[in-house]
């Protein structure tokens, strides 16, 4: 018998199904959309069943307005894995799918190529070139950009022209618009192209070999300094996929997509390659998400979504530098694209590859047990060779800007050299506080449990936190003195002390300041690698995944915080960070040298780290978690919650830890710590507390949290504050 009722989600904070009428002519599949009205809305749905039997009468339901697929939006095994994240970080599932897919597809587009308007120039226009545009400024930048090729009718947009100036145009008759559909490619017979290609080490063969062998699901630790060649095993790994015909899916980090990582995987194999990252337009991403479901693509490389991508027959999956932070999202469904992936690999039967320099402890403990296949990669390829390192005990050391004296020599002899030096800071803007020299007040944000952030080259203040900014005080708000004085050094700050103290020299800074402007951080990339710059200084987006041969010395300014940091991964965050700068320092001819300037040159992770190299620190760290009851040895959720007033949100806490203690599978290996402020206890004006739930098993922490879930719904409070669930957190601010 023919359904007549649908359960749809939908996105909305609520996770139930609601169920819609089906009309006669309309044939939903479970797994496409639908269009519903909603209250007085019409939003776009997924189905997720079909049935006969409603809880409520017939009467009381809604017809569905609009069938929009034919066929379910994703392939079934993937849309088991969205299910399954759904359940496993407890959040709806209406969001959850809606999110997953590309927003034209939220926004009920069709599941379809979208043609893409081109503009080309006509006869009539050619002539005009040759007569000229006067003043009509616009106008002539379009017709010399078309004089030689048509352009998609995005590319216009993106130069900043308007459709009214292209619409004056085709009106008289210059230029011409022609819709073009993207053509199906067939890939060629040879996949991969005549490019050089290096002899593999012994090392890299066996990695290959290894995962080449194995069929079906398998999880594969490639553990290999940078520079040792993961890159290639991966291309290796990739190319007998696309010779049977199957696809490869590529993850990495947000700020390791560069054009250079991409330009390997293209210049390798005649397949078309997509890029799925956060920056693409709605049609682009669009685009490429049908070009892996419809198989024109062979490789997708995309940063933490592209996981969710649909491929019409994947063949492997590669998560490089898979400990990176970016893969954990921080909102919404709270994943993490290394665990999900993993979990599709294993859903779908396709082998796994993490490659890392510097594995996250969690990694590591499952290669040690022997959940993941462990390989290593020790030599560097080709010529390079590891950098030196010491540390620098700067206690009592007078510091300009943060840089201490022998830093600045050693900075001297490099760059006299002809080297590049490379700096690190985490901290931006010119100093992290402003502070009355009299009375020692501190200009704080009033929304935040936090201080401003002096910005000279803009002239303000800064919360970081919260985003607000104001003009710069000039006078003490407590005991009305003008004697301000900044406290602590910004990367601002030490740009402008180098140009005084290296003038013969240039600096560039790259932060989040410094590369808002969309493509402003590539064209500072290239300038750095036709050293252009001598002194490279940054945070951490400066560290991750950017090759520069001519870099000899790198400074660590200030890892201090890091050691005493009472969050518990901040230590391993260091030894990462060190870990990648020490790899990328120089090669054969030119020796690299790392130093860290620390008032605690003693500390006991800093020795091992110098000494005996990631992975007794590593060792030593995981004996450290174990004895502290922490991850991967426990499984942690963290609850946040916020509000405006601090009661509520303490009140609100409180009872659901009576919840959960009052639950009958809260047993004797479950733990709750707090509800406590939250390390920044204000944000953006809003209270913070948090509830951190410890569990021996995540069997156990399922099981609870599904179970208590409907009880905590019900608490009057958890209407009135602003709660999340975080499974397996990865922040605790
Ligand atoms: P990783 O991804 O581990 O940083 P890459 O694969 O990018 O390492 O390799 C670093 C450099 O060494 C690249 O220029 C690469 O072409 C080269 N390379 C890789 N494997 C070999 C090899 N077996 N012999 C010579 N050069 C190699
Ligand atoms: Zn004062
Ligand atoms: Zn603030």
């Amino acid at each position: 018998m023919r359904p007549t009722i649908a359960q749809v989600v939908l996105p909305v904070p609520l996770d139930k199904r609601f169920d819609y009428r089906i009309q006669a002519h309309q044939f939903p599949v479970i797994g496409g959309r639908v269009s519903v009205p909603f209250g007085p809305k019409t939003l776009t749905g997924v189905v997720v069943a079909l049935t006969h039997k409603s809880d409520f009468p017939a009467e009381q339901l809604k017809d569905i307005r609009q069938v929009l697929d034919s066929a379910p939006v994703w392939p079934e095994k993937l849309y088991q894995l969205l299910n399954w994240s759904s359940q496993f970080y407890l959040y709806p599932l209406g969001e959850t799918l809606l999110n997953a897919m590309p927003s034209a597809l939220r926004k009920g587009k069709p599941a379809d190529f979208t043609s893409q308007v081109e503009w080309h120039i006509t006869e009539k226009g050619k002539d005009q070139l040759m007569a000229g545009f006067g003043r009509a400024v616009k106008q002539a930048k379009v017709m010399t950009m078309l004089e030689d090729r048509p352009l998609p009718h995005q590319r216009m947009l993106d130069e900043e022209i308007s459709s009214t100036v292209l619409k004056t145009l085709q009106e008289k008759g210059w230029i011409e618009s022609t819709d073009i559909k993207p053509q199906r490619v067939s890939w060629p017979q040879q996949i991969e192209s005549e490019s050089d290609k290096p002899r593999l080490n012994a090392e890299q063969a066996v990695a290959i070999a290894t995962i080449n062998s194995a069929a079906g699901f398998g999880c594969y630790l490639l553990e290999g300094v940078t520079g040792s060649g993961k890159t290639e095993v991966y291309l290796n790994l990739i190319k007998p996929v696309l010779e049977q015909g199957r696809q490869a899916l590529v993850l990495v980090p947000e700020i390791g997509l560069t054009p250079q990582t991409i330009n390997r995987f293209k210049r390798r194999f005649n397949v078309p390659v997509e890029v799925i990252h956060s920056g693409l337009n709605e049609t682009e991403r669009l685009n490429a998400w049908l070009s892996a479901r419809d198989k024109h693509a062979g490789i997708v490389i995309g940063t933490r979504s592209a996981l969710f991508t649909p491929f019409h027959d994947l063949g492997i999956i590669i998560v490089d530098e898979e400990h990176d932070t970016s893969y954990k999202q921080q909102d919404s469904l709270r994943y993490h694209a290394r665990d999900v992936a993993i979990m599709r690999a294993h859903k779908e039967n396709l082998p796994i590859v993490l490659g890392s320099a510097t594995p996250a402890l969690e990694t590591l403990h499952n290669a040690q047990t022997g959940k993941y296949h462990h390989l290593t990669l020790t030599q560097r390829a080709g010529s390079a060779v590891p950098a030196t390192h010491s540390v620098l005990d700067i206690k009592g050391l007078y510091l300009e800007s943060g840089l201490s004296a022998p830093l600045i020599a050693r900075m001297r002899k490099h760059l006299n050299a002809g080297s590049q030096v490379m700096l690190f800071l985490n901290r931006r803007g010119f100093s992290p506080a402003l502070m009355c020299h009299e009375c020692g007040w501190i200009a704080d944000c009033q929304r935040c449990d936090a201080y401003y952030t002096y910005h000279q080259n803009s002239n303000e203040m800064r919360c970081h936190h919260c985003g607000s900014q104001r003009p710069v005080v000039h006078q003490c708000q407590s005991c009305g003195s003008t004697q301000l004085v900044t406290v602590g050094v910004g990367t601002e700050q030490l740009e402008k002390h180098l140009a005084d103290l290296f003038p013969e020299y240039n600096t560039i800074r790259i932060d989040r300041d410094s590369t808002r402007r969309k493509g402003s951080l590539e064209s500072a990339l290239s300038a750095i690698r036709k050293k252009e710059y001598q002194i490279l200084i940054g945070t951490q987006m400066l560290a991750k995944g950017h090759h520069f041969p001519d870099v000899t010395l790198v400074g660590l300014l200030d890892v201090d915080g890091s050691l005493y940091s009472s969050d518990f991964r901040a230590s391993e965050r260091l030894a990462q960070l060190f870990i990648q700068v020490a790899g990328r320092a120089g090669r054969a001819s030119k020796p690299g040298e790392v130093l860290l300037q620390s008032h605690h040159p003693e500390h006991p992770l800093l020795q091992a780290l110098l000494y005996k190299g990631y992975d007794h620190f590593a060792q030593t760290a995981l004996q450290e978690r174990k004895m502290a009851g922490l991850p991967p040895y426990t499984f942690l959720t963290l609850f946040r919650a916020e509000a405006n007033k601090g009661e509520m949100v303490e009140e609100f806490l409180r009872q659901l830890k009576h919840t959960l203690e009052a639950h009958p599978t809260f047993g004797d290996e479950c733990m709750l710590l707090g509800p406590t402020p939250a390390p920044m206890a204000k944000r953006a004006g809003k209270v913070r507390w948090q509830l951190l739930l410890q569990t021996q098993s995540r069997k156990t922490m399922q099981q609870l949290l599904h179970s208590a879930r409907p009880a905590i719904a019900l608490l009057p409070l958890s209407k009135k504050v602003r709660w999340t669930m975080d499974i397996e957190p990865q922040d605790f601010s």
